[in-house]
C-alpha cells in the first residue's frame, strides 16, 4: 500500500457528510408495483425496444437492443408483464422512452444466476471477456455511462499500460462504492483482473481516498495475496474521482485537452463497474441492480441499498423513511454534480450512485464578478470560468471554443468557490450545449 501526496490541479475540500450513510450494512429496496426501465441509460444511441405490451418476461431478459456502435443492451430487472412502452420521467430531467414492467414476485424466484468454476473463467480470452461485458449491458457506473465493452476495445495501435480502479468516491454524502468495497472487495478484485486481462494492461492500481479507513483496511486484507495489484491512498480532495484528475493524481500524467485516458496509456474504471464485470464474467449476470446511497436530511433510514434498475424514487424514499416535505429537494447523484428531481416517478438507472435529500435553500443572490480569480484557481481543468460566462453572455461562439469549454467536467468547483454567487457551472453547461448545437447546424 502506498500513500501518495500527489495533488491534481485545483479542486476543493467540501465537508463530506459521509457519516450520515456510512455503514457496512447493505440493505434492499422492494421495487414496488411497477418499474420504469429507460432505453437510454448510456452515452450514445438509445436502445430500441424488443418487447411489446403484454409480453411475459423473466428477470434478466433483454428488453432493449443497441441501435448503434456506441450503445448498450437493456435488461429487465424483474420478472413480470410488460405494461407499456412509453415516455416516462428520466434522471436527466426530461421524459424518455421506457419499458414499464409490472413485477410478478413469484416468477422472480425462477431465475437465478449460477457461478462458473474459476477454471472456466481462467480459460476466457480477452475477447470472451469483452463479449460477456457487452452481453451484460454494462455502462460506466460512476456517472459517465459510457458503454464498458467499447471502453475495453481500444482502437488498433493504442496500448493501455495501466488500469486504475477508481474507488475515490470524492462526492460529498456518497458512500455506495465504499460500502461495496467493504462487502465485496474480493469480487471487485476479480472483476478488476478480468478487465486487466481484457485490455492487456501490465499495471493494476486501486486508488482510494484517505477518508475511508474501513474500506482501505478491507482492501489491504483482500490484496494481501495479490502482490501484483497496487493500492494507492490519496489525500481527500474533490473532484479527484474524475478520471482525468485521478490519472494526474496517481500517474502524474496529464490527459491532453480533448483527449482520452488512452492517450496517456491509461484506463479508469469505477469500483461498481468492476463489480458488475465480476458478476457478468463469473455469473453471466446482466446489470439489473446496483448499490445506491440514499442519504441526506429528513430520512429515517439513510444508508446503502441494493436497488433494482427501474425502481421509482417514491418507492426508494418511502422505504428509506422519507416523508415528503415541501422544504426538501431530491437530488440524483451528489450535491456537486447531481441533478434535482421533481417527478417522484423518476427511476434509478445504471449510473445512479446516490439519492440525496437536501433542504431547499434560497438561491444565492447573484452579484457582479469581482475579478477575484478564485474560479480559475480552483478549476481542475485549468479553465477560466469567469471569461467563459462573459463569452456566453456575448454569444461569442469563437471565444467559447478558444476557451476550451468542452474540456469542462461540470464538477461545480467554480460555482462552489465564487463569492459573488454566480452559478458558473450552469454557464459552462449551457455553453457546451450551444457549441454542440452550433456544430450540428454546420454539419
Ligand atoms: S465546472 Fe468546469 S469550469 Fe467549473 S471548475 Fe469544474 S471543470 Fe472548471
Ligand atoms: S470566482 Fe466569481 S467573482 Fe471571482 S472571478 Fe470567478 S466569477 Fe468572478
Amino acid at each position: 500500500m502506498l500513500f501518495i501526496k500527489s495533488k491534481f490541479r485545483g479542486g476543493v475540500h467540501p465537508k463530506d457528510f459521509k457519516d450520515i450513510s456510512r455503514d457496512e450494512k447493505l440493505l434492499s429496496i422492494d421495487p414496488g408495483d411497477e418499474v420504469i426501465i429507460p432505453l437510454v441509460q448510456h452515452i450514445g444511441a438509445p436502445a430500441a425496444p424488443n418487447v411489446k405490451k403484454g409480453d411475459k418476461i423473466v428477470r434478466g431478459d433483454i428488453i432493449g437492443t443497441p441501435s448503434g456502435f456506441i450503445s448498450s443492451l437493456i435488461h429487465s430487472s424483474v420478472a413480470g408483464t410488460v405494461k407499456d412502452i412509453d415516455l416516462r420521467p428520466h434522471p436527466l430531467g426530461k421524459n424518455m422512452m421506457s419499458v414499464i414492467v409490472s413485477p410478478d414476485t413469484q416468477a422472480e424466484e425462477r431465475s437465478s444466476y449460477k457461478p462458473k468454476p474459476q477454471q472456466q473463467v481462467d480459460a476466457l480470452s480477452s475477447k470472451d471477456i469483452v463479449s460477456l461485458v457487452q452481453k451484460a449491458g454494462i455502462a460506466g457506473m460512476g456517472g459517465a455511462s459510457f458503454p464498458t465493452h467499447v471502453k475495453l476495445s481500444p482502437p488498433k495501435g493504442k496500448i493501455i499500460e495501466t488500469l486504475i480502479i477508481n474507488s475515490a468516491e470524492c462526492e460529498p454524502y456518497l458512500t455506495a462504492d465504499e460500502t461495496l468495497v467493504r462487502n465485496h472487495a474480493g469480487e471487485i478484485i476479480k472483476g478488476a483482473k478480468a478487465i486487466q486481462k481484457a485490455i492487456g494492461a501490465k499495471r493494476l492500481i486501486i486508488a482510494i481516498e484517505d477518508n475511508k479507513p474501513e474500506a482501505i483496511s478491507v482492501l489491504r486484507k483482500a490484496l494481501f495475496e495479490e502482490g501484483a495489484i497496487e493500492l494507492i491512498v490519496l489525500p481527500t480532495r474533490y473532484p479527484q474521482g474524475g478520471e482525468k484528475q485521478l490519472i494526474q493524481a496517481v500517474l502524474y500524467k496529464e490527459v491532453p485537452s480533448g483527449g482520452l485516458p488512452m492517450d496517456v496509456q491509461a484506463l479508469v474504471q469505477n469500483t461498481a463497474t468492476a463489480f458488475a464485470v465480476y458478476e457478468a464474467v463469473y455469473y453471466d449476470k446482466p446489470l439489473i441492480e446496483r448499490v445506491v446511497t440514499v442519504t441526506g436530511h429528513n430520512l429515517k433510514q439513510p444508508g446503502n441499498y441494493r436497488i433494482k434498475i427501474g425502481t421509482k424514487l417514491r418507492d426508494v424514499l418511502s422505504q428509506a423513511g422519507y416523508e415528503e416535505n415541501p422544504s426538501s429537494l431530491a437530488v440524483m447523484g451528489g450535491p456537486m454534480m447531481g441533478l434535482p428531481v421533481i417527478d417522484m416517478d423518476t427511476p434509478v438507472i445504471k449510473s445512479t450512485s446516490g439519492i440525496l435529500i437536501i433542504d431547499k435553500v434560497r438561491l444565492k443572490k447573484e452579484f457582479p464578478c469581482i475579478r477575484c480569480g478564485r474560479c480559475i484557481e480552483h478549476c481542475p481543468m485549468g479553465l477560466s470560468p469567469t471569461e467563459i460566462a462573459s463569452s456566453f453572455n456575448r454569444k461569442d461562439m469563437d471565444g467559447l471554443n478558444d476557451l476550451h469549454v468542452t474540456d469542462c467536467i461540470e464538477c461545480g468547483c467554480c460555482s462552489y468557490v465564487c463569492p459573488a454567487g454566480i452559478p458558473l457551472v450552469q454557464y459552462l453547461k449551457l455553453s457546451k450545449w450551444e457549441l454542440r448545437k452550433n456544430a450540428q447546424k454546420k454539419s
